[in-house]
C-alpha cells in the first residue's frame, strides 16, 4: 500500500491524565488487536501532566515495546490539547484516537480499519449505548447535542466521541486549524471528507475516576457552542428588538395618557419588573459577549498549544518536522 516498507500505516494516539491504573491492560489489549492486523503500527502516548506514575510506566513499556512512543507534556493542558498533540506527532496513514481507560474498545480497531480500507476517509465510532453513566449525564449529553445540533453551523454527529479512525488527508487537515479552543467534536465535524459510522455499545471506566465533573462538562458545552455559532451573540439584537417596540408604544401610551388625564403616580411595581427584567437581560448578554471577548484574547495572544518537556520514540528530524502547534521555535528540545 505504501512505498516505504518501514513506513508507519496505523497509528494509534491515546491522551492519558492519572491513567497509571489502566495502562498495562490497555497495552495488552491494545498490542494484541495491532497485531492480528498485520499493519505496521506505532502507539502515540501523550502524558498530559499526569500527577502519579503514568509517565514511568509508559516510559517503560516504551523500552519493553518500540512502537509505544511517548510525549510527555510540560503540564496537565486538558484532553482536546493532549489529543491535539498526539495528532501532531502521529506519522501513520490512519489515525485512532483513543481513550486510555478501555471505554473505546480497542478490539473495534479492526472493524475501523476495515471501512477505512473500503474508501473512506474517516470512520466514526458512534455510541449506542452508554453502561454504567447516571440518567443526569445522559440526559445533559443529550440536550447538550440537541442544543449543537440546532445552532452550529457544521452538523456534529451526536453520540460520537473522540474514537474514530481518520485517513492521513484529514489528520493533515486538522493540523491546518490554528485555534487554540480546541473543541475536537467540531473540528472534526468541520474538516469534513467523507465519512462512515460503526456502532458500539460503550463500556464504563476500566479503573480510576473520570476527571470530567458537571462544571467542566459545562465549559466544554459552551466552548463547543461557542466555536461553532454566533447564535448567542447575535440573539441579542432579537431580544433588544422585541423589547423596544413594546417599550415604545408603551411608552407613548403613557405619554398620552399623561397630557390627557394628568399624572397618576402608582406604577412601582412595573417600574420594579422592568428594571430587574432589562438589567437581567443585560448582564446576561454582556456575559455572553464576555464568553465570545475572552476567547477572542485566548486566539490574539498567539500561544503555542503545547508544551512538551521530552518526547521517546521519535526520531528527532522528524519530531521537529511534525511541530505545527508547538514552538520549535521557542527552542524546546526533543530526546528520542
Ligand atoms: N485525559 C487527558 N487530560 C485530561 C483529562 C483526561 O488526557 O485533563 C484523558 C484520559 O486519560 C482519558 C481520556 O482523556 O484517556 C478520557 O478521559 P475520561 O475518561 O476522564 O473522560 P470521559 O470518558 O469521562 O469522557
Ligand atoms: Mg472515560
Amino acid at each position: 500500500m505504501l512505498p516505504d516498507s518501514d513506513a508507519v500505516e496505523l497509528s494509534v494516539v491515546v491522551p492519558l491524565y492519572n491513567e497509571e491504573l489502566n495502562i498495562d491492560y490497555l497495552f495488552e489489549r491494545l498490542v494484541s488487536v495491532l497485531n492480528r492486523l498485520n499493519m505496521n503500527y506505532e502507539i502515540v502516548c501523550v502524558n498530559d501532566g499526569s500527577k502519579d506514575n503514568t509517565i514511568e510506566r509508559l516510559i517503560k513499556h516504551h523500552h519493553q515495546t518500540p512502537e509505544i512512543k511517548v510525549v510527555n507534556l510540560s503540564r496537565n493542558y486538558g484532553k482536546e490539547i493532549a489529543l491535539s498533540a498526539g495528532l501532531d506527532f502521529a506519522n501513520g496513514a490512519a489515525v485512532v484516537p483513543i481513550d486510555a481507560d478501555l471505554q473505546d474498545p480497542p478490539e473495534l480497531i479492526e472493524e475501523l480499519v476495515a471501512k477505512w480500507r473500503e474508501g473512506y476517509d474517516v470512520v466514526l465510532a458512534t455510541r449506542r449505548s452508554r453502561v454504567g453513566e447516571s440518567w443526569i449525564k445522559r440526559f445533559t449529553a443529550n440536550a447538550f447535542y440537541r442544543t449543537i445540533d440546532r445552532i452550529s453551523q457544521v452538523p456534529i454527529p451526536r453520540d460520537t466521541g473522540d474514537f474514530r479512525l481518520m485517513d492521513r488527508r484529514v489528520v493533515d487537515a486538522l493540523k491546518r486549524l490554528p485555534e487554540r479552543n480546541r473543541f475536537m467534536k467540531g473540528l472534526f465535524a468541520w474538516v469534513g471528507f467523507k465519512q462512515t459510522s460503526i456502532f458500539y455499545d460503550r463500556p464504563s471506566r476500566h479503573k480510576g475516576e473520570t476527571t470530567w465533573n458537571y462544571w467542566r462538562l459545562w465549559n466544554f458545552a459552551i466552548d463547543g457552542i461557542t466555536s461553532f455559532s454566533f447564535i448567542p451573540l447575535k440573539v441579542w439584537s432579537y431580544i433588544g428588538l422585541l423589547v423596544a417596540i413594546p417599550a415604545f408604544f408603551y411608552a407613548s401610551f403613557l405619554v398620552l395618557r399623561t397630557i390627557l388625564l394628568g399624572i397618576d403616580l402608582p406604577g412601582y411595581a412595573s417600574l420594579m419588573v422592568a428594571i430587574l427584567f432589562l438589567g437581567g437581560v443585560q448582564l446576561v448578554s454582556l456575559g455572553v459577549l464576555g464568553e465570545y471577548l475572552g476567547r477572542v484574547y485566548e486566539e490574539v495572544k498567539g500561544r503555542p498549544l503545547y508544551l512538551i518537556r521530552e518526547a521517546y520514540g521519535f526520531d528527532s528530524t522528524q519530531a521537529l518536522r511534525e511541530k505545527v502547534h508547538s514552538s520549535v521555535e521557542n527552542g524546546q528540545e526533543h530526546r528520542a
